[in-house]
């Protein structure tokens, strides 16, 4: 077990900075996902953290030890990757006790370590399968496996379960919060993916230009998002927002007007916010008693519908003539989630209301947040 600092990593290439200036505090026993869009620099970072590339600035400590030099084999991790690299022709005995057998450790602690780790994983049975006898998410058991033998103070997962399939990696996402129950290892995680990231860390690290944006539980990130970035990546489907102005009765966009007294929040009247509410704060303005502190109605037009099961996806149209554009919400449009059993016309009519106290504020050119629900 260690923590993990990193102080003013940077890694340039030749005309890229793929990570810049990231300082972070990893606890000792942490189970810490770095998530982002592609190309954002989480890799990099984590293999500045694995010694497979040297940081161009900054230093590196695990365990309060200076590695920022140190070959990845004298870091105390081990690295689990996406691409599942067993050895073709050893058997999973053979797989998983490899690095062991190289540094001659004697037979029975590799027995010991080779049961435990396979007891711990589940591959109890399977010692003498080849790896083309076994299913994507037994191999990536035993590359875990090949891991945990060697008792490492931190693992390092590279978007270990990119190559399974949907319900294989949901499966393999509880298997890897038991795995990080029982042994308690600091454990530095990469994904793109927000829900992997959601539901398996302690905390969440996200990232975007190289460069973090807020570092928080996942609950915090998803109720109190650091900037828009962070609003808009975190949750599925993502946060509506809507471009407006702060005048002397709160926020106002050419469709939405949201009560608030200005004076009460770091704002004055003439600022451009951006207003941002999740799809599952906006609800039909018939009947909405459950909504303590409705917004003013917002006049609207239904499009498109999603029957997903457990719910519905509405896409809003604020403007009848306006076009939707699924893929970059704009203030024309908003998104609302609503239960199956409430009956919603395509192409109709509808007002709805947003929760005032699910509204988040930012300031438009920095993105900055200004302020998480309205009292
Ligand atoms: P992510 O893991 O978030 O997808 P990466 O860390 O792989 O992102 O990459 C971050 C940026 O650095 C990207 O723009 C990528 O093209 C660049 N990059 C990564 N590795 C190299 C390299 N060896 N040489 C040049 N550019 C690189």
């Amino acid at each position: 077990m260690a923590n993990v600092t990193l102080e003013h990593i940077t890694k340039r290439y030749e005309d890229v900075t793929a990570v810049d200036d990231m300082n972070l505090d990893i606890e000792d026993g942490e189970f810490v996902t770095f998530v982002g869009p592609s190309g954002c620099g989480k890799s990099t970072t984590m293999e500045t953290i694995a010694g497979l590339t040297l940081p161009t600035e900054g230093t590196i400590e695990i365990g309060g030890r200076d590695v920022t030099d140190l070959p990845p084999k004298d870091r105390g991790i081990s690295m689990v990757f996406q691409n599942i690299a067993l050895f073709p022709h050893m058997d999973v005995y053979d797989n998983i006790s490899f690095g062991l057998r190289l540094r001659e450790y004697d037979q029975e602690e590799i027995d010991r370590r080779v049961e435990e780790a396979a007891d711990i994983v589940q591959l109890e049975g399977m010692m003498d399968r080849m790896p083309e006898e076994m299913s994507g998410g037994q191999r990536q058991r035993v590359a875990i496996a090949r891991a945990i033998v060697r008792n490492p103070d931190v693992f390092l997962m590279d978007e270990p379960l990119a190559n399974l399939d949907a319900k294989l990696r949901v499966h393999m996402r509880t298997e890897l919060q038991r795995l990080h129950k029982e042994l308690d290892t600091t454990i530095i995680y990469v994904t793109h993916d927000q829900a992997e990231a959601m539901t398996m860390s302690d905390r969440i690290a996200v990232i975007d230009s190289g460069q973090l944006q807020q570092i928080d539980p996942p609950l915090v990130c998803y109720n109190e998002p650091t900037n828009l970035f962070v609003a808009g990546f975190i949750g599925s489907p993502s946060m509506n927002f809507v471009e407006g102005e702060v005048t002397a009765d709160g926020f106002d966009a050419e469709h939405v007007t949201v009560d608030f007294d200005p004076d009460a929040y770091d704002v004055s009247v003439g600022d451009e916010v951006t207003l941002g509410i999740r799809p599952e704060d906006v609800y039909l303005a018939d009947g909405v008693e459950s909504v303590e502190d409705p917004s003013a109605v917002v006049d609207a037009w239904t499009d498109v519908l999603e029957p997903m099961g457990n719910e519905v996806f509405v896409y809003l149209k604020l403007a009848q003539d306006a076009e939707l554009r699924i893929d970059e919400r704009d203030s024309d449009q908003l998104l609302m989630s609503v239960d199956p059993d409430v009956e919603v016309e395509e192409d109709g009519e509808i007002d709805v209301v947003l929760d005032r106290s699910r509204v988040h504020l930012f300031e438009t050119g920095s993105g900055d947040a200004i302020v998480h629900g309205l009292d």
